[in-house]
């Protein structure tokens, strides 16, 4: 097949395709409609659509909506529009409700056969019958209920009859396995409680289980990709799959044919891999609810969160997080990574799909005294210095500029290569400058005047002068005032989810995230369309803000420094 990419999972569809086990693959990425994605359903995202893409299969998108309580449309619409983002495109977009139904009738049929049975103990009763890791755990009383018996309960359960949590329809596998998930696990519970799919149609709600994996065969599933922490339901996953038989019991499909799917159910194959984590980051959806709810950041899309929306408002592109995934790997071992391996994608990505623009974030005044009051030019400058195919553009040039505040020193620490009092530095593109004067408001620097050595230019005889510092700039009268966000990492530990000492990740926010000053950019950053990206040279990579950016009220976030500046 065509990828070269040789993890286990793309072995083992690689063997199913040569084999002829399956002529062509199908996968699903179900996420919970309870939240938004984050960078680590990037990963799933990429694994699931990606090795679909690469072996000629499909992927469905499949919310899995069997939790009511939790779930709501505005996830759902996010979740589209993510994984649109990331540059993939779904074969089908399904509910697990879409089954409601056929999942249903499966659990009649496990009824009818014995393996099913409808128990009346309490929620805190099924947990002390479970028995523990070291003991097996005791039948329930009501695990012998004749077929009959079961058979009306369930359809009583499904007319409504029963209040909440005071039933459950139950597998009949082992009370004594040494997979807890054996142990005659819940297949579905009473639920009084409105869906956002389906409405008030049902009182019970299948349990992830027995839902996942019937969803699974349903949509002819081949291989089920999902995280770690399933490896130990796959037991129960095959003995659903296996005991319902979808293949060879169509007459289980036929509510969804006459729904106008298409009927190619599958004995899929679950197969795990490692969940990514990176350090200073916090990823459950709990913890980034809270964090929204408590005003902790300013919503799902703030760019210092980990969510899709936000990590793309902040300026990270879908190759970027491509590029992350494919350096990361798929593995079987969980590992905390250090965040300098998304970032560092995101660097490289920049580097060499982002334009260069001059941006000047905080600005000091440097005035040309050798230049007319009304000098104007125009410079032109390479859009990017590796890659020639990204053009030039035109860049104003004036007696007056800003400089960066920090590329002036009236007295230089040791090693300061840049603007000292009567030295000289090079201005990106427009020559050799030297300062013959520095203007003071009390303590406070305001000015630079200066004379433009004018045999300087770059091309010109007198350009090649070793000079030790180049700085950028921006011509005051033509740069546009633009809002500028410095983000920073939320959190400044590594491990903000540990809660020693009584701490929680709360108290590990760092205050500086973000901070907002206001620049001047180059006419040529100003009219970037939103989410345009760019370096600003020496300062770092930015992008025009998706919502807030405009023209002539300009908006850029910063997207990630120029170097690690974490590094120790
Ligand atoms: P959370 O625990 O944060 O709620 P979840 O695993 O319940 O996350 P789902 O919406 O159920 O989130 O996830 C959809 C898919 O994405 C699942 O297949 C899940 O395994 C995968 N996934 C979730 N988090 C990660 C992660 N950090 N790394 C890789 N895959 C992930
Ligand atoms: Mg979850
Ligand atoms: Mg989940």
């Amino acid at each position: 097949a065509a990828t070269g990419k040789q993890d286990f999972i793309r072995q083992i569809v690689r063997e199913d395709l040569a084999s002829g086990k399956h002529h062509a693959i199908r996968t699903r990425f179900p996420p919970e409609p309870n939240g938004y994605l984050h960078i680590g359903h990037a990963k799933a995202i990429c694994l699931d659509f990606g090795i679909a893409a690469e072996f000629g299969g499909d992927c469905n998108l499949r919310l899995d909506d069997t939790n009511p309580v939790k779930e709501d449309p505005e996830y759902v619409r996010a979740i589209q529009d993510d994984v649109h983002w990331l540059g993939f495109e779904w074969h089908d977009l399904r509910h697990a409700s879409d089954y409601f139904e056929v999942i249903y009738l499966a659990a009649e049929k496990l009824v009818r056969q014995g393996d099913a049975f409808v128990c009346d103990l309490t929620p805190e009763q099924v947990r002390e019958y479970r028995g523990t890791l070291t003991e097996p755990g005791r039948p329930s009383p009501w695990r012998d209920r004749s077929v009959e018996e079961n058979l009306d309960l369930l359809r009583r359960m499904r007319a409504g009859e029963f209040p909440d949590a005071t039933r459950t329809l139950r597998a009949k596998i082992d009370m004594a396995s040494g997979n807890m998930n054996m142990r005659d696990p819940a297949l579905y519970r009473i639920k009084h409680v409105e869906h956002q799919n389906t409405g008030r149609e049902w009182p019970i709600y299948p349990m992830y289980d027995f839902a996942h994996s019937l969803s699974d065969a349903i949509e002819g599933i081949t291989h089920s990709l999902c995280t770690l922490e399933f490896e130990d339901h796959r037991p129960l996953y095959d003995w659903c799959v296996d005991k319902v038989d979808l293949v060879n019991s169509p007459e289980l499909l036929a509510p969804l044919l006459a729904k106008g799917f298409p009927s190619e159910a599958s004995k899929p194959r679950q197969i795990e891999f490692s969940r990514l984590n990176f350090n200073y980051l916090v990823m459950s959806k709990r913890k980034l609810l809270a964090m929204v709810n408590e005003g902790l950041v300013d919503g799902w899309d703030d760019p210092r969160m980990p969510t899709l929306q936000g990590i793309r408002r902040r300026g990270y592109t879908p190759s970027a997080l491509r590029l992350m995934v494919d350096r990361v790997g798929i593995s079987k071992q969980n590992s905390l990574l250090d965040i300098s391996i998304l970032e560092g994608a995101l660097r490289d990505d920049l580097d060499a799909a982002a334009q260069r623009r001059m941006a000047v974030i905080d600005p000091l005044k440097l005035v040309i005294t050798n230049l007319p009051a009304d000098h104007q030019e125009a410079l032109t400058f390479p859009n990017h210095p590796k890659d020639e195919t990204a053009g030039s553009r035109t860049v104003p040039f004036s007696r007056e500029l800003w400089i960066e505040r920090e590329d002036f020193e009236e007295v230089p620490p040791k090693g300061f290569k840049r603007l000292i009092p009567g030295g000289e530095v090079r201005l990106r593109g427009a020559g050799i400058f030297r300062c013959d004067e520095v203007i003071k408001d009390g303590e406070r620097v305001v000015e630079i005047r200066g004379e433009l050595d004018p045999e300087s230019r770059p091309g010109m005889a007198g350009a090649d002068r070793k000079i030790k510092g180049t700085i950028h700039w921006v011509s005051a009268m033509h740069a546009v005032k633009a809002e500028v966000r410095l983000y920073d990492r939320l959190f400044l530990v590594p491990d903000p989810d540990n809660d020693e000492g009584g701490k929680t990740y709360k108290d590990y926010m760092n205050p500086e995230s973000r901070r907002v000053v206001t620049g001047y950019v180059e006419p040529a950053a100003a009219a970037a369309a939103p989410e345009q990206s760019f370096q600003f040279e020496r300062i770092g990579y930015f992008v025009a803000d998706r919502h807030d950016h405009s023209s002539d009220a300009p908006v850029f976030n910063r997207s990630v420094t120029l170097r690690d500046t974490w590094a120790a």
